[in-house]
């Protein structure tokens, strides 16, 4: 199954793909957490990504691309993928079914994840992540047993830089203006499954399934 994840900041992708990869024992390739890995490790490409990211700007897509060009052509991902966050511009888009069409493959779905703004603000405002797993909570909607540490891995829950309101608020307008031309882009190919964001965790997962085996 090779899968793409949209929607806006927030609205609960990586969530999803975390069950998402579970169920059908495929990678999870987030462009974002690759980025995160690289300002971590301190190397070029963190530090480059990092300029952007904490304005709530894209990173420039020659930088993004050819990450993922490469990610997706490695052992693991011959039996499928779900892609989180990428592509992020039609121009992405584009560059993906090239890379696709040259190894004749295709994806099978874009699971559009949809959520008005009110409650993106909450989702992310309120979003924990573990420094060492990488795990997601909320501290209301999915807090961890014991606050700030993480259920998995004991780890540290931090809240992520670029969380704070006026960056999420120019996330959602990079998203709107940069982003949600793909959710056309796809729909024209017959991709497109959209998938209402505001319900639970669950009932969401549970609709995406079903329409993934439909
Ligand atoms: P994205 O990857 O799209 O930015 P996340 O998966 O990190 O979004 O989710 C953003 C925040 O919202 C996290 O704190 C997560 O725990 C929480 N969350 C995700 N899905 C839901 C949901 N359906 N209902 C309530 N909170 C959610
Ligand atoms: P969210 O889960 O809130 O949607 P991500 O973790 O996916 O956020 O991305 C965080 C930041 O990393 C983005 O705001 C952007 O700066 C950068 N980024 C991630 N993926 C891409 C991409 N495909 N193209 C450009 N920038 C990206
Ligand atoms: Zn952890």
């Amino acid at each position: 199954m090779r899968l793409v994840l949209l929607g806006p900041p927030g609205a609960g992708k990586g969530t999803q793909a975390s069950v998402i990869v579970r169920e059908y024992n495929i990678p999870h390739i987030s462009t974002g957490d690759i980025f995160r890995d690289n300002i971590k490790r301190g190397t070029e490409l963190g530090k480059k990504a990092k300029e952007y990211m904490d304005k709530g700007l894209l990173v420039p897509d020659d930088l993004v691309v050819s990450i993922v060009r490469d990610r997706i052509a490695e052992a693991d991902c011959k039996g499928g993928f779900l892609l989180d966050g990428f592509p992020r511009t039609v121009s992405q888009g584009e560059a993906l079914d090239e890379e696709l069409e040259r190894i004749s493959l295709g994806l099978d779905k874009v699971i559009n994840i949809d959520v008005e703004k009110e409650i993106l603000l909450q989702r992310a405002m309120g979003r924990r992540v573990c420094r060492d797993c990488g795990a997601t909570y909320h501290v209301e909607f999915s807090p961890p047993k014991e606050e700030g540490i993480c259920d998995t891995c004991n780890g540290e829950l931090f809240q992520r830089e670029d969380d704070k309101v006026e960056t999420v608020e120019q996330r959602i307008k990079v998203y709107n203006e940069q982003t949600e031309p793909l959710i056309d882009y796809y729909t024209r190919k017959g991709l497109i499954l959209n998938v209402d964001g505001s319900k639970s965790i669950d009932e969401i997962f549970e609709k995406i399934s079903q329409s993934l085996q439909g």
